[in-house]
């Protein structure tokens, strides 16, 4: 259905192709319905005067009705201005430019009414609003109610015309003409159910609001649409995948049991035993699942694996554990390796160093399916290795791999699709996690096995370095273990190794009464097994590190965590590195060390870290400082380009929009009644500009 809001935007009276060329260069706005999607970010309230008394400094831009009195040029060089006193019946303030001087002073009138629109900011005592824009006062002004929308737009369409009030004009034209055309694109139940404005009235209000109430209404039915679709689709993916894909029944716990009489090594927390129970619905299901497990740090994911794989194993399918790294990888063979022994299973461990003969060994056990449990790294991935009957395939901390590589997990066998079960300690809040990983069932633990002491945080600057080595040094004098840690954002930056070295260098000085190891990304696989193992077996006693030991590294005598540059890491990094101390009877202690000018982001990042050792409250300040587009994942499932839904904000409209979606899948899944006939038009709709616009790029 090609129509009204395809056609091009050249074709808009106002525009032409030279601006339609830059509209399509700079913003990637090429059609009508893209043009009228431009949503404003913000609107300027000209419903209100100020008076220069009722002036403070926590204000936006506001105006003011006044007269100027007086005009000069103040300061030299590159601090020259123009000053100009601007007064009402409360007060007087300034109004300054420093740019433009000559023209902009050529057209100060004074003595007549002015509305002055600006940022008010105190300078001494007196306010002063820089590059203010100045109206003479229209009789009718003061009883117009209008809120002024304001566009995003670059500095290439300013030059052309195109600023805001540019941007505003031609949609102002293009929303008159579209209005005739726009359907309705919600089914009216819902639109009762959740007393939502029309479409229309929602189109017009979003760009030019008559007020308040007018613009809150269009916002959320706006919002409201945009995440209802984004969640009608990836549910019914979901739904078309469990329809299609069988999965195998999984169902025999005899060699759980046995695991749980024999050798289960503590008591299962609540949550962990929640979570084995779901993932166990599942795999008994005849479906196939797809399931993430959120679990803090330290939360004991690693069990409630292998307790999942037992019940694979057992009724008769091979297992496969991977990792993002060697190291971590290696770690799980040995700690599982350990029970899959005492529980008489095969299990194995492959990665990207093993040697080719091993490699050859472990593909033929696979295949002829002796191997119960391979665990490894991406190297599990490569084509070679296939299996006889994979049942279950687990990801540990998901963040690192992707959407696609999952889905070749899923090749690895020819007669049935694995389970597969996704592992993250990145806790994200649970609307974005529904959003992030649509297309996962989602298990939570959401407590921590009894007796853990909660880790003690500070934040010192580097000035304190000798009060933070005594403190470590008596640490270590009593048995314990040290991690130092420094900031390494990509493995081929010479500057951060030179940092890490000279760190290294400094320690060893501080502290040459002990042994000390060292690990970093450019180290051969051997060498770092060797320094790591080293550490792991007590032998070393700090260990300094690139963020390479963040992921899953298991030492439960290790209770310092030292963070060097901590100003440097993104806030779910430094939690993630705060997990590796924590994990034994001992108080366990983290230090961020940091210079002491640091940004306002830095600081909030810092602080929180010290307030909280709560993984979701932590992903929730993240998700604040940074936006859902730099969280893992986003980019991926297209979640960036909403238009105006803000993932990070509107958790409450979204958790109904998905509500709204599920219950109408569930009432009607392939949408064939007729009162859902504009529900499957709109899918359609997105589903082809989807396509075309990947033609395009
Ligand atoms: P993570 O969720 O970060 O992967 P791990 O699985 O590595 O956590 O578990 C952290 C530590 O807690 C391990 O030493 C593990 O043996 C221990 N652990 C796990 N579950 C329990 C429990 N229910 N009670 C006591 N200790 C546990
Ligand atoms: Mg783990």
């Amino acid at each position: 259905m090609t129509g009204f809001f395809d056609t091009r935007i050249e074709y808009l009276k106002g525009v032409g192709p030279q601006k339609a060329a830059l509209l399509n260069k700079e913003l990637q706005i090429f059609t009508f319905g893209e043009l009228l999607q431009h949503y404003p970010f913000r609107y300027e309230d000209r419903t209100k005067f100020y008076k220069i008394r009722e002036l403070h400094d926590g204000l936006q831009q506001v105006q003011v009705i006044g007269t100027i009195t007086s005009v000069q040029t103040a300061g030299e060089g590159r601090s020259k201005r123009l000053v100009a006193q601007f007064s009402d019946d409360s007060g007087s303030m300034e109004l300054t430019w420093f740019k433009g001087i000559q023209w902009v002073a050529k057209k100060l009138i004074k003595g007549i009414p002015l509305v002055a629109f600006g940022k008010p900011q105190l300078y001494g005592r007196k306010f002063s609003m820089a590059h203010p824009e100045l109206e003479p006062l229209t009789t009718n002004q003061q009883s117009k109610i209008y809120l002024q929308p304001v566009y995003p737009t670059t500095e290439k369409l300013r030059a052309r015309f195109l600023d805001s009030k540019g941007i505003s004009k031609i949609i102002a034209l293009l929303v008159r003409e579209s209005l005739p055309h726009v359907h309705e694109t919600l089914p009216q139940a819902l639109i009762q159910q959740y007393r939502l404005i029309s479409k229309k009235e929602a189109l017009s209000q979003i760009h030019f609001p008559k007020n308040a109430d007018g613009l809150k209404k269009a916002i959320f039915r706006l919002k409201f649409e945009e995440f209802f679709y984004l969640q009608l689709r990836l549910l019914k993916l979901k739904l078309t995948r469990t329809e299609k894909y069988r999965g195998k029944i999984l169902n025999q716990a005899a060699l759980l049991t046995r695991f749980y009489k024999e050798h289960l090594p503590f008591d299962l927390t609540e949550a962990q035993k929640k979570v084995i129970k779901e993932v166990y619905a599942d795999l008994k299901s005849g479906k196939q699942m797809n399931r993430l497990i959120q679990g803090d740090v330290g939360s004991g994911k690693t069990i409630v694996a292998f307790i999942c794989i037992l019940v694979a194993i057992g009724s008769g399918t091979q297992t496969c554990l991977m990792a993002p790294t060697e190291i971590l990888a290696t770690q799980h063979y040995e700690g599982l390796k350990e029970y899959a022994d005492k529980m008489g299973l095969t299990s194995a461990l492959l990665t990207g160093s093993s040697k080719k003969k091993e490699r050859d060994a472990i593909h033929r056990a696979l295949v002829s399916g002796e191997l119960d449990l391979l665990i490894g790294t991406h190297a599990l991935l490569e084509n070679v290795v296939q299996f006889k009957h994979l049942g279950l395939a687990i990801i540990d901390e998901q963040h690192r791999f992707g959407v696609a590589q999952r889905a070749k997990l899923w090749a690895k066998n020819t007669d049935y699709y694995p389970h597969v079960l996704v592992m993250t300690a990145t806790p994200i809040p649970r609307t974005l996690a529904m959003t992030l990983y649509g297309d996962l069932d989602i298990s939570v633990i959401d407590e921590l096995p009894a007796g853990r002491k909660a880790i003690q945080t500070v934040h010192r600057y580097d000035k304190d370095r000798l009060k933070v080595f005594g403190f470590l040094r008596k640490e270590i004098l009593t048995g314990r273990q040290v991690y130092i840690v420094y900031p390494l954002i990509d493995e081929s930056e010479k500057l951060d190794l030179k940092s890490l070295m000279d760190g290294y260098e400094s320690i060893c000085r501080a502290f040459p009464e002990f042994p000390i190891s060292i690990l970093h990304g450019n180290m051969k696989a051997a060498d770092k097994d060797f320094e790591m193992n080293r550490f792991v077996k007590g032998e070393t006693k700090i260990l300094v590190a690139t963020t390479v030991i963040e992921v899953g590294v298991n030492v439960p005598n290790a209770t310092v965590m030292v963070i060097e540059n901590a100003e440097r890491f993104g806030l779910s990094q430094l939690h993630q590195l705060r997990g590796r101390v924590g994990r034994g009877a001992e108080q366990s202690y983290c230090i961020l060390m940091t210079k002491y000018e640091l940004s306002k982001d830095s600081r909030v990042r810092l602080e929180t870290m010290v307030r909280t050792n709560n993984g979701f409250d932590i992903a929730d300040v993240d998700l604040k400082l940074r936006g859902p587009g730099d969280l893992a994942g986003t980019q991926q499932s297209g979640i960036t380009d909403l238009k105006i839904g803000d993932l990070g904000k509107d958790g409450q409209i979204l958790t109904q929009a998905r509500n709204a979606a599920r219950l109408l899948l569930e009432s009607d899944p392939h949408l064939n009644q007729p009162e859902n006939a504009v529900v499957l038009q709109q899918i359609n709709r997105q589903n082809k500009n989807t396509l075309n616009w990947s033609r395009i790029s």
